[in-house]
């Protein structure tokens, strides 16, 4: 019933994840309203995001360029790392303000049932990062595969690093 680039906006639109076909309809609709200026600088922001957001050589955060903005500041304490699962969860730690250390980002956690094992997770990165550092803390998802994974990796740290003071960062 609607014009086919109506239509096809509709169908991707739709395809984003919390949105049903109404929305999906509502949103194309408030596109085609909208100026030429704000449609392409929406066309382009997602565009951008795909050329040019990679993963930190450092921590495997987002990074615009080789290394994010955390592992480039120089005012960072480099003794600290904070361990977390995805790239999102940097976002409320860092707004809290109270960690000044890097991260370290480790692609999921650890779950069997999914078939997710350690070396699926960015973890011999991780220890090959160790050296100078004094303290990690583990701030994985407080859920059943999140405490599975700071088990692992503090158990890991222990017999790797026995330096290395290990703390558990309750977060939800
Ligand atoms: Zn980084």
């Amino acid at each position: 019933m609607l014009a086919p680039p109506l239509q096809r906006l509709v169908t991707e639109l739709s395809k984003l994840p919390g949105i049903g076909h109404r929305t999906a309809q509502r949103l194309a609709f408030h596109v085609l309203r909208t100026s030429d200026l704000d449609a392409r600088a929406l066309a382009q922001a997602i565009i951008d995001v795909k050329e040019k957001i990679t993963l930190c050589e450092i921590c495997f955060n987002l990074a615009e360029g080789p290394r994010c903005t955390i592992c480039l500041d120089e005012r960072r304490d480099l003794r600290t790392l904070c361990v977390v699962e995805e790239p999102q969860d940097v976002i409320p730690i860092e707004r809290t303000h109270e960690f000044r250390g890097r991260y370290h980002v480790l692609g999921g956690a650890l779950s069997p049932i999914d078939g997710v094992e350690p070396e699926d997770l960015r973890l011999a990165q991780l220890y090959r990062r160790l050296d100078g550092i004094t303290e990690v803390v583990l701030a994985t998802n407080p859920t059943t595969t999140g405490e599975a994974t700071a088990l692992h990796v503090a158990a890991a740290l222990h017999e790797r690093s026995p330096d290395v003071t290990v703390t558990r960062l309750a977060s939800g």
